[in-house]
């Protein structure tokens, strides 16, 4: 039988029909929900999101502000603006767009938000709190998986769950979530240095993979290719195929590998009405093949993306919440 898809726009539906009350409760009782993002200088991807966040978050009823500070504002300058903005008390929340002008240390101004305002869950001490339990926010994305995840296996205590990938931001919290005692997974990590990656994952009730595999190969290339150094076309089948995944799995697919739709019979690959090579995203799992194994499965994209922006705006009412 076909593996269920686990649908995540529409759990990040619900999640947020959930904030939105909550949100308005707050506003109600006097506390408007504030995000605010600090963006320094122009990046395209950049205000993509920025603009992605702003409706969202509006869409619930949190307030978003964006922070646009020039190019050469110097790292001093935006630490600075940064414990402004901690010490606020009407900013609930602090975003710090990706990526910063090269002069500015990306750790150290991010260590300057203040882990009551760190929506995005990124600040050591939050990770710290992964650890020891007690945690107000988490990682997005890892968040964004685990709900996906108890939403297709509500009891994952004892299961074997295998997770591929070991990122700070991604596949460790991944794994301490799994561990903590209201969860109780049994969990193995696996990363680029693992033997036998199929006999892991073979075994596993709970596959996550988070690796980003194939988008780094031909990324690699590229660069290759421009170098004049490649040679033959790459490898860009999914790091985990059908036969890798185990019969009933829960499958969460965390990756989006952005990689080429197709190659022309000269090994080109194939370009849009725009004349830019025309790209696809897809997981590290083959999909199709799962289908046919696992209970349950996240498709990419549909899956951990659209519930990862849900999560940011979870995190962004909980540190509200906890500063009433
Ligand atoms: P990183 O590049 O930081 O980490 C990749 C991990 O994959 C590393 O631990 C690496 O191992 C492991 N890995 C690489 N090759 C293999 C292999 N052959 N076998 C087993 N493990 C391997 O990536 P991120 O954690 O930042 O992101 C992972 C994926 O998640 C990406 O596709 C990214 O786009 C996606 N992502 C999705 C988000 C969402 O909202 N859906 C948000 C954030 C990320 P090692 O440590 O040994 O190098």
């Amino acid at each position: 039988m076909a593996a269920k898809i686990i649908d995540g726009k529409e759990a990040a539906k619900e999640i947020k029909q959930q904030l939105s009350a909550e949100a308005a409760a707050m506003r109600q009782a006097g506390y408007p929900v504030r995000l605010v993002a600090v963006q320094v200088g122009h990046d395209d991807a950049s205000k993509y999101y920025t603009n992605m966040q702003a409706r969202q978050a509006q869409a619930i009823g949190i307030d978003y502000e964006l922070v646009e500070l020039p190019e050469s504002t110097s790292q001093t300058d935006v630490i600075g603006r940064i414990l402004k903005l901690n010490a606020d008390a009407a900013v609930s929340g602090l975003i710090l767009q990706m990526p910063l002008p090269k002069h500015i240390n990306a750790a150290a101004v991010q260590l300057a938000i203040s882990p009551d305002k760190d929506v995005e869950g990124m600040h050591p001490e939050n990770m710290g709190r992964l650890l020891t339990g007690g945690a107000l926010v988490a990682p997005c994305t890892p968040m964004a998986a685990m709900e996906l995840l108890r939403r297709a296996c509500p009891d994952l205590a004892g299961k074997e769950a295998v997770v591929v990938g070991r990122s700070t931001i991604v596949g460790k919290p991944i794994a301490m979530m799994l561990l903590q005692m209201d969860i109780s997974a049994t969990v193995t990590v696996c990363h680029s240095r693992t033997k036998d990656l199929a006999g892991h994952t073979r075994r596993a009730e709970v596959l996550v993979a988070a690796t980003g595999l194939s988008q780094s190969i031909w990324q690699r290339y590229q660069q290759q290719k421009a170098a004049g150094k490649a040679v033959g076309l790459p490898d860009l089948s999914p790091l985990i195929s059908a036969d890798m995944v185990a019969q009933g799995a829960v499958v969460i697919d965390v990756a989006t590998n952005y990689i080429p739709a197709g190659f022309d019979e000269a090994g080109e690959p194939l370009k849009d009405e725009r004349g830019e090579i025309a790209l696809k995203s897809v997981g590290d799992v083959d999909f199709q093949g799962a289908m046919q194994r696992a209970s349950a499965i996240t498709p990419v994209p549909g899956g951990v993306g659209p519930v990862t922006v849900a999560m940011l705006l979870k995190n962004t009412i909980a540190c509200a919440k906890a500063a009433r």
